[in-house]
């Protein structure tokens, strides 16, 4: 019983989290990936210099690995022009790698806190082709690694009111000239809207935008979030551009809690020590109330009688 209910109890703990993140067994370093730490599993090393679905603008096909090598030169050619020095690089995104395996449903995500943990896919080939074509795609999940490293910045609290105000004023306003009705909870089109996270995440993938270049939620363009939510774009202009001294003052303050940094090995010997506790205190508090037969035995008139004698103590 007691490994039946560890194994569910695992089940509710397992995903990544940083200590899983740490975890490289069975992952191989890409090298030259533009200061971006990128892991890969043997699956996705293997289709690494296959031809992806992704074309450049001569209509050239890549391979995965070109893509990836693609998706991280426009992050750093990116960064470089928005922020002060490079510094939300060189103190927080470069400290996270990538891992992209092939062995779950995830398209996309951030594990972790306070510049430690992984961005992480379980979608080789689909990740890949996305972040070749979309690079702000990519910055969407480094912008999620920024937040959770400097939520004490004064450009978080700036970054949470721009939010509030997109709720209680912007949105609405902004359905009726999209004509996409928000509906809580719900994808696509209002993904910005979610909470204060993917605020941040998605209005930065727009402020990143050069050219040309359009997103088909909100916001579609760095224009028109300037124009539509002017207190989002001077907080994504003012936090890209953080200096040094305020992002390791917020980093500092910054704590990762006890439980993302236990293994699965961790969770399961405390899980497992958790069950086995709770079956000797039932055990002995049926014992000490003599009750242990109800418990564990059916009752016989015999037993009975030896009960009632003390003869099972
Ligand atoms: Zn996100």
């Amino acid at each position: 019983m007691s490994i039946y209910l560890a194994l569910i109890l695992l089940g509710v703990a397992s995903g990544m989290n940083i200590a899983s993140c740490n975890d490289n067994t069975g992952f191989t370093l890409v090298p030259n990936m533009n200061g971006f730490t990128v892991y890969v599993d043997e699956y996705t090393l293997g289709i690494l210099d296959n031809e992806s679905e992704s074309m450049d603008e001569f209509g050239t096909t890549r391979t995965y690995r070109e893509c990836l090598a693609h998706a991280t030169s426009e992050a750093r050619i990116r960064l470089a022009s928005r922020t002060v020095n490079d510094a939300v690089f060189l103190n927080t995104l470069q400290q996270v790698p990538l891992k992209i395996s092939n062995d779950g449903v995830e398209h996309f995500a951030y594990s972790g806190k306070c510049a430690q943990g992984c961005v992480y896919s379980f979608l080789p080939e689909r990740l890949i082709r996305d972040i070749a074509n979309s690079p702000d795609l990519f910055i969407h999940e480094y912008a999620h690694v920024l937040h959770l490293a400097t939520e004490s910045s004064s450009q978080s609290k700036a970054q949470a009111e721009a939010y509030s105000k997109f709720m209680a004023d912007e949105r609405s306003l902004l359905e009726i000239t999209y004509s996409q009705p928000y509906i809580p909870g719900s994808c696509c089109f209002w993904y910005a809207a979610t909470n204060k996270y993917e605020f941040f995440a998605v209005t930065s993938q727009a402020f990143f935008l050069e050219g040309s270049e359009q997103r088909w939620d909100w916001p579609t363009t760095s224009a028109l979030l300037q124009s539509e939510s002017p207190a989002a774009f001077n907080v994504a202009e003012s936090y890209w551009g953080i200096s040094e001294e305020e992002l390791i003052a917020a980093m500092s303050e910054c704590k990762v809690p006890w439980f993302e940094l236990l293994s699965d090995e961790q969770w399961v010997a405390i899980l497992s020590g958790i069950v086995a506790l709770l079956v000797i205190t039932i055990a002995f508090v049926c014992y000490y109330f003599s009750c242990w037969k109800k418990c564990f035995k059916k009752a016989s008139p015999k037993d009975d009688a030896k009960f009632e004698t003390n003869e099972f103590l």
